[in-house]
């Protein structure tokens, strides 16, 4: 079964509660080789020091945010168009928010890479990081130099705006706050709604994001379907039988890419 296989069951549903993981990471989509013909970025490929390899990231983070539109998503845009429909991801690549569905519907509390705050962190501030890595870049091509920016506040280092595992003590939240607002307040009104559940690629790295409250609300809403893709981790629990399909897949795969 692939994506334009539920088309129907899509179709009537009220709802549409969709949830994105590892598996359609960008790192997992784009090809940065490819994508990124900058000589500077292509020299910097083989090397695995820790420098190159921020360098690297500094140039694919670079990337993504300078994106336009992109059509990784297309058959889930084309699924869910006149849709009542909210996406949750897990992931930190902000690559959802350059697809063609709509900004208001998507939430991604781990991050976009749109800001850098500080590593300890000594305030909540947040800062955009564009002009950052424009700059890091400029600095690297013109002097050959590789270097990290600095909080103005206290001289720590600035890391992304993400959750991660190493980050997830000091990760400040107040970008997303807002779209998790719209999240929840979409989810309040599922109650008993003929709501379709496609959860896409999520491992178990965050759980309790939206792998766990999915398999909640399936279980609770009668009238819930509910369908998990994943190449390894697919499994769904017997308390869902009827309601659930796991489709192992991988989610690439699944969606036409
Ligand atoms: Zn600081």
């Amino acid at each position: 079964m692939m994506l334009k296989d539920y088309k129907e069951k899509i179709k009537e549903a009220d709802l549409v509660l969709v949830g994105i993981g590892k598996e359609l990471h960008a790192n997992r989509l784009v090809d940065y080789s490819k994508e990124i013909k900058n000589e500077h970025y292509q020299k910097l490929l083989g090397q695995e020091d820790e420098k190159s390899l921020w360098m690297r990231t500094v140039y694919e983070r670079q990337y993504l945010l300078s994106l336009d539109t992109v059509d990784y998503f297309k058959e889930l845009e084309e699924v869910l168009s006149d849709k009542n429909y909210f996406v949750i991801t897990s992931n930190d690549d902000g690559l959802i928010y350059h697809s063609g569905l709509k900004k208001e519907c998507i939430t991604a509390p781990c991050g976009n890479g749109d800001f850098f705050q500080c590593s300890k962190p000594c305030s909540e501030q947040l800062y955009p990081a564009k002009l950052g890595l424009d700059d890091l870049i400029a600095h690297y091509e013109t002097t050959g130099e590789i270097e990290t920016l600095e909080c103005p506040k206290c001289g720590g280092q600035f890391i992304f705006n993400v959750r991660t595992e190493d980050t997830k003590s000091v990760y400040i939240e107040g970008a997303y706050l807002s779209s998790w607002a719209n999240y929840t307040k979409w989810l309040q009104n599922t109650l008993n709604k003929k709501i379709f559940i496609l959860e896409l690629g999520e491992g178990f790295e965050t759980p309790s994001l939206f792998r766990w409250p999915f398999e909640k609300i399936a279980f609770y809403n009668e009238k819930a379907v509910f369908v998990r893709v994943h190449k390894s981790l697919y499994q769904m629990g017997k308390e869902l039988k009827g309601k659930g399909a796991a489709v192992q897949m991988d989610s690439r795969e699944f969606i036409g890419l």
